[in-house]
């Protein structure tokens, strides 16, 4: 008989600056550091976490984000808001061995979250410790999904939801808030304007602001992208990782549980080479970190047809340079073209259908490869932060020929097209 697990719940200690250093009480409701109005991470106990977190102890968990509940910051295990976000696959992609020249490319597929993004973890994280700590309102300035994810987890806690999107964000996700009872706001900007109304309104209104790093448990949902790929691989760290990126919260996400699993004596020193992709419309931390910066300025006029890329300026600049950095990584851009171009040839060659940005990671594999950056064995892991369903609008949708039943002539009109097809 298995026996239970002992979980002994978070062991979060307080809250700490990540650029100052100053600590705070994570048991007070925090934004950003009071001092220099840079990002809040949250600590751990990790000797503590150690001693219960073990990898034995782990195989028997359930296969949810929240498995990793001693360095997740939900004080009470009984409070978590969860829709069964987490432990996505890790699957192969042999089939795009000849176009890429990769034999070891993996894909983590993260639309097999409950609102079909990556965006569930960050906000199944925020939710819970906002009701945890007595929020009732909450509000979100988001490219797309992160308001579907939003809008999906306050239902779920209970909480008064506020979106605000830029007007042509896809219509799934303006649909997809509203079908989960969320106050939906369009807005004619971009998710920086979004976010500088949430800031004006959302004092007075008592709505709290969930924005990307703006508070200190987002990037501890997307932490356990970082925990899963390393268990997913029999806690091994692949050469390099692929990260299709807006705010940054994925890649500072996964620098942090990497330390955090090296502290806890899960893994070594290694780390894997962080790889940031942007579009070329939109490309504010590629910029930087070919200029030797580790803050990105607003990128003037952003355009790119993958939301979650759409993202001009970014809180935590310094965190995700930091990373490709210590990593020995590097930043590219890819054009929308090609995004759009390889989301079918993705699907067709692994039945993994991507979101736009999660084949840009595939492109930038390509490019990489062919620079010769990547070696054709390099273990790669390119991050698919949401799939193709959600953008119908840059999908071919066939409309014919239709076949009409008892027609002698349907042998010949399948023949035609199918001839037409090659
Ligand atoms: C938000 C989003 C991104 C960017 O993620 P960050 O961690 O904020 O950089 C990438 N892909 C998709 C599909 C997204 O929704």
């Amino acid at each position: 008989m298995a026996t239970t697990p002992t979980v002994i719940g978070s062991t979060m200690t307080n809250l700490r600056c990540t650029y100052c250093g100053a600590e705070y009480d994570a048991d007070t409701l925090q934004t950003l550091c009071p001092k220099d109005g840079r990002v809040l991470a949250p600590q751990y106990d990790l000797k503590r976490a150690a001693e219960t977190m073990t990898k034995e102890a782990l195989a028997q968990r359930p296969a949810t984000m929240w498995r990793y509940t001693e360095i997740m910051p939900a004080r009470d295990p009984a409070h978590v808001v969860t829709l069964g976000e987490g432990w996505t696959p890790l699957l192969t992609m042999d089939g795009l061995g000849p176009q890429t020249g990769l034999s070891r490319l993996w894909a983590k597929d993260e639309s097999r979250n409950p609102t079909g993004s990556f965006k569930d973890r960050g906000l199944g994280s925020a939710i819970t410790r906002a009701r945890e700590l007595g929020v009732t309102a909450v509000a979100i300035p988001s490219a797309g999904n992160a308001a579907s994810a939003m809008s999906a987890f306050a239902a779920r806690a209970g909480m008064d939801a506020f979106v605000f999107m830029p007007q042509d964000t896809p219509d799934a996700m303006k649909a997809e808030s509203a079908a989960y009872g969320a106050h939906v706001f369009l807005v004619n900007g971009l998710i920086n304007d979004c976010g500088a109304i949430i800031k004006q309104q959302s004092g007075p209104r008592g709505w709290f602001d969930v924005s990307t790093l703006k508070e200190p448990y987002r990037a501890e949902g997307k932490k356990t992208l970082g925990l899963e790929l390393v268990e997913q691989l029999g806690w091994r760290i692949p050469d390099v990782i692929i990260y299709p990126t807006g705010g940054g919260t994925g890649i500072v996400g996964m620098w942090k549980a990497f330390a955090e699993l090296e502290a806890m004596g899960l893994i070594g020193s290694a780390r894997p080479k962080m790889v940031v992709v942007q579009s070329e419309g939109c490309a504010p931390i590629v910029r930087a970190f070919e200029n030797g910066e580790r803050h990105a300025a607003l990128w003037e006029n952003a355009r790119t047809l993958a939301p979650g890329m759409r993202v001009p300026i970014a809180v935590g600049d310094y965190l995700i340079l930091d990373a490709v950095r210590e990593s020995d990584g590097t930043c590219v851009t890819v054009a929308d073209s090609a995004m759009v171009e390889w989301m079918p040839k993705i699907a067709a060659a692994t039945g993994i259908w991507p979101s736009p940005e999660a084949a840009s990671t595939v492109v930038a594999a390509r490019q990489l490869r062919e620079r010769g950056w990547l070696k054709a064995d390099d273990e790669v892991v390119c991050f698919f932060t949401a799939g193709g369903i959600k953008h119908l609008d840059l999908a071919t949708v066939p409309t014919g020929p239709i076949l009409t039943p008892g027609d002698p002539n349907i042998g010949a009109i399948i023949d035609a097209t199918l001839a037409g097809e090659q």
